[in-house]
């Protein structure tokens, strides 16, 4: 995506009055909130309609004929439908609505992967990915007696696609790729990787909780058979997201959880069950949230994702150039192709000393391994620092974080 040059410009401060923890102050200093890739902050439309939820239309969904029920049911149903159009699902039915990324990976590995794993057979994943597209696939792998391997990535943190498509053996029966590096900020190219995984009948399935928040998405043009997602990365609240998938899979797939909600008829000679994406939708959900979702969704459709990523790609070039500044400062992830998130260390310094000193600034940034050892492994790094830009960030706001990061070093040197 390069829509750096002509896109209209955001009114960044308009946007920002409409996110009302962005103008607290934090240890008297005023926030700096670069820690968008581990949570994104929520704009008041979404708050409101979570507010409006409770206040107005709370029920459960799918139960109740009265009013109510039928309120919960529209307002929760029609945030499946949203997302849908959102990433160009053919149908709304092949959206199971879940609690994160974590659950729509474990739903495929425990629904999907386990039932067809035979001893001796692989899974194949990255060495960028996050702990939940690896440790769900190990779990399943070893009771079925199968292994999970992983494609490498070169020094600037790109996917090597070559060795990606080497290690695309007919005993590989999944592969898992993240679309986006949560620490590196790579954008994979998973067209590619998607038709070569096509070509020999392996799925793939596609970890986006880095991805949506900064571009468009269009599952069908990706070519996937499993797009996973998480909501609270994208202005929505926590304990809501998504597994897309295709409706083959999904009609072949057996429940994961089973209880209320995700039957036909429950006997005890034999169970039936509803169809997807409800028989894999037991208990009450999350409903709120998801109206929050959908209301998350309106306000990225009202920005437009052209205007978005140009406004972060320029902060993103600005920011990894002040940082360049900083001597013994070391970026991880300089991929072609990059959303702005920026790992780095600097020499002599532990991360968490910095992340803790450039709260006291205000400064808000991830520190640690950010929940991808064998990323951290690749590096020989136990961690980095993470500043991760949304679109409500600012050059002043960079220019601040760098002031501080100059103002700790030199505290820790
Ligand atoms: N995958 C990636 C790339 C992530 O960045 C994250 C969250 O940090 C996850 C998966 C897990 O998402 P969740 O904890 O919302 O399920």
């Amino acid at each position: 995506m390069n829509a750096a040059a002509k896109a209209p410009a955001l009114d960044i401060q308009r946007i920002r009055a409409d996110f009302p923890l962005l103008s607290r102050s934090v240890h008297g200093k005023p926030l700096v909130y670069f820690d968008n890739a581990n949570t994104s902050q929520k704009p008041a439309c979404v708050i409101e309609a979570v507010d409006q939820h409770y206040r107005l239309h709370n029920a459960n969904v799918s139960r109740a004929v009265h009013l109510l029920g039928e309120e919960a049911t529209t307002a929760y149903e029609g945030a499946r439908d949203k997302l849908a159009k959102f990433i160009n699902a053919t149908s709304r039915n092949e959206l199971v609505l879940t609690s994160g990324t974590t659950q729509a990976t474990n739903l495929v590995a425990y629904s999907f992967a386990l039932p067809r794993l035979q001893p001796g057979d692989a899974i194949l994943t990255t060495v960028m990915e996050h702990h939940a597209n690896i440790v769900p696939w190990q779990l399943v792998a070893q009771r079925a007696g199968a292994t999970v391997k992983a494609a490498p990535i070169n020094e600037r943190g790109e996917l090597i696609v070559e060795r990606f498509v080497e290690l695309l053996t007919p005993e590989v029966k999944l592969a898992c790729v993240t679309h986006v590096s949560n620490v590196l900020g790579t954008v994979n190219p998973i067209r590619e990787i998607a038709r070569e995984c096509r070509k020999r009948g392996i799925p793939l399935l596609v970890d986006g909780s880095q991805a949506l928040p900064h571009r468009p998405v269009d599952v069908q043009a990706l070519g996937c058979d499993f797009y996973a997602l998480t909501g609270h990365k994208m202005l929505a609240p926590t304990g809501t997201g998504a597994l897309w998938a295709k409706k083959e899979h999904l009609d072949a797939m057996p429940p994961f959880f089973g209880g209320g909600e995700m039957i036909r008829e429950v006997r005890f000679d034999g169970t039936t069950f509803a169809e997807p994406p409800h028989k894999f939708e037991a208990g009450t959900p999350n409903i709120a949230g998801f109206v929050g979702l959908g209301a998350a969704i309106d306000y990225y459709r009202s920005l437009g994702f052209e205007a978005i990523h140009a406004h972060e790609q320029n902060l993103l070039t600005y920011a990894t150039e002040r940082l360049r500044e900083i001597p013994g400062l070391r970026i991880f992830g300089e991929a072609a192709e990059k959303e702005a998130v920026i790992s780095f260390l600097i020499e002599g310094a532990q991360a968490t000393d910095l992340a803790t000193l450039l709260d006291l600034q205000g400064v808000a940034v991830r520190s640690g391994h950010h929940c991808a050892h064998p990323l951290m492994q690749f590096y020989g790094v136990p961690a980095t620092l993470r500043a991760s830009f949304a679109f409500y960030n600012t050059r002043e706001e960079v220019d601040a974080f760098v002031e501080a990061l100059v103002k700790v070093r030199k505290l820790l040197m």
